[in-house]
Order: structure tokens, then C-alpha cells, then sequence
């Protein structure tokens, strides 16, 4: 199960000691120059972003690009807006900047929530939104969130854009659909009207990487939840999600034993493995655990005050 960011997060300290194999650099100032840049290098180069998970990598030769196309002056990625009754996050969006955004935090709470416990300040103020989602790390927490909000991502080429659902767009770990001329533009959540979100996670200690977490949004209409979702991050949930805990939430109204089958199915469903992080379970018994507050948390922000 150990991929190369799980590698290299336990050998962290020797790690640091290295140096990334020689590299060449171009810094893309448009979109337009990335993709003429990726054309003209081709599958040996990679894009790099806020470059806190790209760099380790590079340093223990897990990944050895040969150029690297530097987007960060990519301003055009930089924003968080409304349009067309979405949300859309630009793939350039530090984590800082969604933590504290009003826009985002308006809509969904569970944006400041997660991001508030990923990493520490200095890796926040650098790292991306898209950085996050293209590593599909399995412990990644925006994928957890995004999985849960049921996100649309926008993943664009020379000539032409398209759009994928989140559960389509991880392959695996470390892998995911968007190919070698390609770059993930955007990230897009509806706007849903009497929804709630929430994200719940245990790290061994604060910015570390989850030993489990888990992102809910439950969406509440005439006392019925009509639609929720469930992202569970570390624990090797296939697409980060929790098909069968969604399910049995849909269309029953909300209470305290259903949130529990629910949370149960949630931790049964998942795939830990044992790691220095703790046994298989622990982690499902963390998931049962955080889904219930995850969900309970969700389901009071979505009913109307009082109810
Ligand atoms: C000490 C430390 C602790 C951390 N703790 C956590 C944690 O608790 N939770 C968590 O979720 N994360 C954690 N992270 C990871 C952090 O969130 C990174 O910011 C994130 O994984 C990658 O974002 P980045 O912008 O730095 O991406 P980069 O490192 O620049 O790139 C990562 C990968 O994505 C590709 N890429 C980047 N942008 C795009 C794009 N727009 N389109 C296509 N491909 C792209 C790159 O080519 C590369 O393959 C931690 C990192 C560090 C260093």
C-alpha cells in the first residue's frame, strides 16, 4: 500500500538531507504558454505548483521530471467566485486563501474546517487546490472534501476543456484522469439552499497528515434528507467516498440511529492497512467515530434554526 508521499513521509528526516536530481525550469506566465510548454517538452516534464509535494518526491528520485513549468505567476487560477449557481475554485487557490475565504465559508463551513488542520502555515500559504487534488495522495484531505461535496473538476487542454465528476477523476493512488498535455483548471461545487457540511480528523499531531478523517454535506428538504455526501481521507475508500453510508442516508429523515448505520457502514466499507499510523481497527473505528460528528455537525448546520 505504501506510495511514494507514505514513503516519504517516514523517512521525512533523512529525506530532507537530499537534493533533487539536475532539472531544467520555465516559468509559464499564461495558460496558453503551459500548454505550448508541455507540447513542446513532453511526458518528462511536469507542471509545478506550490511544489510541497512534487519537491520531496523529487528529492528521493520518486518522481525525476526532467523540466519542470513553474505556474505559479498563473493569476488567471488564482479565485474563488460564483457563477452559473457554483462555486468555482481556481486550481491556483492556496490553501490559506479557501481556509479564510468568506465565499467559500458561506456555502460550506467544512472548507475552513479541513483546511484549518492540513499541514501548518508555511505549507498552506504555498500549497494549491489543484497541487492537492493532482498528488491523490491518499491521506489528501481536499479530496475527502471535494468527494463529499460531489465536486465537478475542469481539466483543460491546448484546445479544448473538459469536465469530470470528483469520482471519476482519481484512479488510484498518486494517479489520476488528467493526461500529459493537460493541466486542472478549475474545481466546482453546486450551491445547494438548506445544506450542511462538516470535516472531522485525528493526526497524531497538529499538521500532520490524517491517521483518518472524514467530510460530510447533507442536504435537507420537508425534514428528509434528499441528498448527502460522505469523503473519507487515509483510509483507501475508493475515490475517497462512502457509496454505501450515502445511500442509507438518502430519504430517511435525520436522526441519531440512522446517523449510526450510517457512520457503521462508513467504517466498514473502508480499506485501512496497518502503518505506523495504527492498526486496521483503529482507523475503521476512527472512521465510524468522525463520520457520526461529521454528519451530526452537517445535519444541524443544514436544518433551519430552532427546528
Ligand atoms: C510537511 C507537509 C505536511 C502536509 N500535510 C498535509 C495534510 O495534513 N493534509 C493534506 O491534505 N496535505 C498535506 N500536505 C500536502 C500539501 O497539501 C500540498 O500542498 C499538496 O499536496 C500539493 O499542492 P502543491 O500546490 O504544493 O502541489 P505540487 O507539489 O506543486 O504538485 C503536486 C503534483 O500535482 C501536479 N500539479 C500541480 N498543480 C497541477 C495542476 N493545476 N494541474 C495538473 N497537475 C498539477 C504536479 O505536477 C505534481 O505532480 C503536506 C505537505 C507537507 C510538505
Amino acid at each position: 500500500m505504501f506510495g511514494p508521499a507514505p514513503l516519504a513521509r517516514t523517512w521525512g528526516v533523512k529525506l530532507n538531507m537530499q537534493v533533487p536530481a539536475p532539472v531544467e525550469y520555465e516559468r509559464a506566465t499564461s495558460l496558453t504558454e503551459v500548454f505550448d510548454l508541455l507540447e513542446r517538452y513532453g511526458p518528462e516534464s511536469r507542471v509545478i505548483a506550490g511544489g510541497h509535494s512534487l519537491l520531496p518526491m523529487m528529492k528521493i528520485r520518486l518522481a525525476r521530471p526532467e523540466v519542470l513549468i513553474d505556474i505559479n505567476d498563473l493569476t488567471e487560477l488564482d479565485y474563488i467566485r460564483i457563477d452559473g449557481g457554483e462555486l468555482r475554485i481556481g486550481a491556483m487557490v492556496r490553501h490559506a486563501t479557501l481556509m479564510s475565504s468568506p465565499l467559500a465559508g458561506e456555502y460550506y463551513p467544512i472548507f475552513a474546517e479541513a483546511e484549518a488542520v492540513i499541514a501548518d502555515p508555511i505549507v498552506r500559504n504555498r500549497g494549491t487546490v489543484g497541487g492537492s487534488l493532482c498528488q491523490a495522495d491518499p491521506a489528501e484531505d481536499l479530496s475527502a472534501v471535494f468527494a463529499a461535496l460531489k465536486a465537478t473538476v475542469v481539466i483543460s487542454g491546448k484546445s479544448s476543456s473538459r469536465t469530470v465528476p470528483i469520482s471519476e477523476f482519481h484512479t488510484g493512488p498518486y494517479t489520476t484522469v488528467v493526461g500529459p498535455e493537460e493541466i486542472l483548471t478549475e474545481v466546482r461545487v453546486h450551491l445547494r439552499a438548506n445544506a450542511g457540511s462538516a470535516y472531522e480528523k485525528v493526526e497524531r499531531r497538529l499538521g500532520d497528515w490524517a491517521i483518518a478523517a472524514v467530510g460530510a454535506m447533507v442536504r435537507i428538504e420537508g425534514g428528509l434528507i434528499v441528498e448527502a455526501g460522505i469523503g473519507l481521507a487515509a483510509v483507501r475508500a475508493e475515490h475517497y467516498s462512502a457509496p454505501e453510508a450515502e445511500q442509507i442516508l438518502v430519504g430517511s429523515a435525520p436522526s441519531d440511529e440512522l446517523v449510526e448505520r450510517a457512520a457503521s457502514l462508513a467504517g466498514e466499507h473502508c480499506n485501512p492497512s496497518a502503518d505506523q499510523r495504527g492498526p486496521v481497527d483503529y482507523k475503521r473505528h476512527l472512521v465510524k467515530e468522525l463520520t457520526t460528528r461529521a454528519l451530526k455537525r452537517s445535519i444541524s448546520r443544514a436544518l433551519p434554526e430552532g427546528a
